[in-house]
């Protein structure tokens, strides 16, 4: 199919998906959410730390190369690292002193909404879907104030033993201390002296601190859990990250098991009667591995619809799988990798038991769906392009306010090198006997019972930000998926 063809099928897609947003009853969204504390650090700010912490016990601390940070020395020998090599960098701490004693001696310039699950939640909600019920086990009041003042934005919170939904402005917990990342961003040419050294940053870059307090815990009360399935009736799915944050053990001698456990019994909680209910998990960068392979094996796997990821992160799932030769193909960026990146997915949709595989990379999303999903690969194809477009418009804006910005992302063109990448694919499938080429365009039905269904994206060249593209991709085109699936109640069959 020609490019222009592409981009007609992607204004019928959004206009479709638009049109059809009201049918979505309303989706839950868990777990993490944080506060990004941003700060663009100067020249004289980081010689007043360096000259708190004093010369002599920084230049201890950078030697030492503080894998976590424990106290300010730790964090401004990581800070001088990063700005002396001009790489980026994330660090754990673990407790929130850091935080007061960064408020008491550089204070932010800005903070916005971080975490996966806040984001989403407020995309979701920004595009006007019916009831978004998100859920922070951490909800404190600073952390309230970053979700977008809506009333189709509610927290479950229990009064008096009951449930009630209510913004989370009026549901945050007054004892709770919120988790607060810091951002610290340094530019280019900036001359820094410390510890007998003098250097020039060489490029742009950012320090983030990820702040991991013993009390962050991806659970929820026992009130809430029972009374979880008031809110069934609400929603027609969920979306589910933050899984990354589960440790394998706890000061309290509980482990990841437990958590493991709890997340299952959350899932099953919302599913109820309702085998239909979709649920979607969006995947992340997890270095722990057993936690990685403990999170695919026993939340994703038979407990969940639809998985969500990038390239790196299906290689990432696929060695903790046993399938390390495929995730090195995936990676390894020569010209089969298209060819890794969909053979990875069936891969996943097989072995993880799903119903859906949605990977994106820039350029190109790849979805394969399992033959007993109910929707035809048209509406798998549209969902898409409609996440495309979204994309485009949160790389172009930074941040959509609403349903109507969309024909911003929609004006951008579709990005040819990933059009060219689809060709490569195109010839391997269509040789290997596996699908026409007709087949590949419109979404085809393989001779593996699963449907596959690939677009090329559109891709914006100066974006604004690159935060949050890739959550707004999966939950743009899940989101799509629900306004599209036929409405049957179970329970009440
Ligand atoms: P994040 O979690 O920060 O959103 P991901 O790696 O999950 O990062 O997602 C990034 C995705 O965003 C890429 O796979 C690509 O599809 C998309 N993307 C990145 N840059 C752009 C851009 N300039 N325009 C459109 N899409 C982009």
């Amino acid at each position: 199919m020609e490019i222009a063809e592409w981009e007609k099928r992607y204004v019928e897609a959004v206009s479709n998906v638009r049109e059809q947003l009201g049918n979505v009853q309303g989706v839950f969204v868990a777990y993490n959410s944080n506060v990004d504390a941003m700060k663009h650090i100067r020249e004289n700010e980081i010689k007043k730390l360096i000259a708190i912490i004093g010369q002599e016990e920084l230049r201890e601390r950078i030697v030492s190369y503080p894998r976590e940070i424990k106290d300010p020395a730790d964090f401004v020998a990581r800070l001088i690292i990063a700005m002396r090599d001009g790489k980026a960098a994330e660090v754990p701490t673990y407790t929130t002193d850091l935080h007061e004693w960064l408020m008491d001696n550089l204070v932010f310039d800005s903070a916005r909404m971080g975490g996966q699950a806040g984001i989403i939640s407020n995309l979701l909600a920004n595009l006007g879907v019916k009831n978004v019920i998100t859920y922070v086990p951490w909800l404190a009041k600073e952390q309230a104030e970053h979700f977008v003042d809506s009333p189709n934005l509610k927290h479950p919170v229990i009064e008096n033993g009951k449930l009630y939904l209510k913004h989370p402005k009026d549901a945050y917990d007054p004892f709770q201390k919120p988790k607060i990342n810091w951002i610290i961003e340094f530019s280019r040419g900036m001359k820094v002296r410390c510890a007998g050294e003098e250097f020039e940053v060489p490029r742009d870059n950012r320090l983030i601190v990820s702040s991991r307090p013993k009390w962050i815990r991806i659970d929820m009360s026992p009130e809430m859990y029972e009374q979880l399935s008031d809110i069934r009736e609400d929603i027609d799915g969920a979306i589910l990250a933050g899984y990354q944050m589960i440790r394998e053990e706890y000061e309290d001698g509980t482990t990841y098991r437990d958590y493991v456990q709890r997340a299952v019994s959350v899932i099953e909680r919302l599913k109820g009667c309702n085998p239909q209910m979709r649920i979607h998990v969006e995947f992340t960068s997890i270095q722990n591995k057993l936690i990685r392979r403990t999170l695919l094996k026993d939340i994703v796997k038979k407990h969940v619809t639809s998985l969500g990821l990038d390239t790196v992160e299906v290689a990432n799932a696929l060695n903790v799988l046993g399938y390390e030769e495929l995730a090195y193909s995936v990676i390894k960026k020569g010209e089969n990798s298209i060819v890794s990146l969909y053979e990875g997915a069936v891969r996943l949709l097989k072995e993880l038991e799903l119903q859906r595989v949605h990977l994106h990379s820039l350029g190109y999303y790849i979805c394969v769906v399992a033959k007993d999903h109910p929707l035809d690969a048209d509406s798998h194809r549209q969902a898409l392009l409609f996440a495309s477009a979204l994309a485009a418009t949160q790389a172009t804006l930074g941040s959509i306010q609403s349903i109507d910005d969309v024909d911003v992302g929609l004006d951008v063109p579709v990005y040819t090198d990933g059009y060219d990448d689809l060709i490569e694919l195109e010839k391997y499938l269509v040789r290997g006997g596996i699908c026409t080429a007709e087949d590949f365009e419109d979404g085809c039905i393989t001779a593996d019972g699963h449907d596959l269904i690939i677009v090329p994206s559109k891709v914006v060249n100066e974006p604004v930000a690159t935060v949050g593209i890739g959550d707004a991709i999966s939950a743009g085109a899940f989101i799509a998926l629900l306004a599209k699936m036929p409405k049957i109640n179970i329970c009440n069959l």
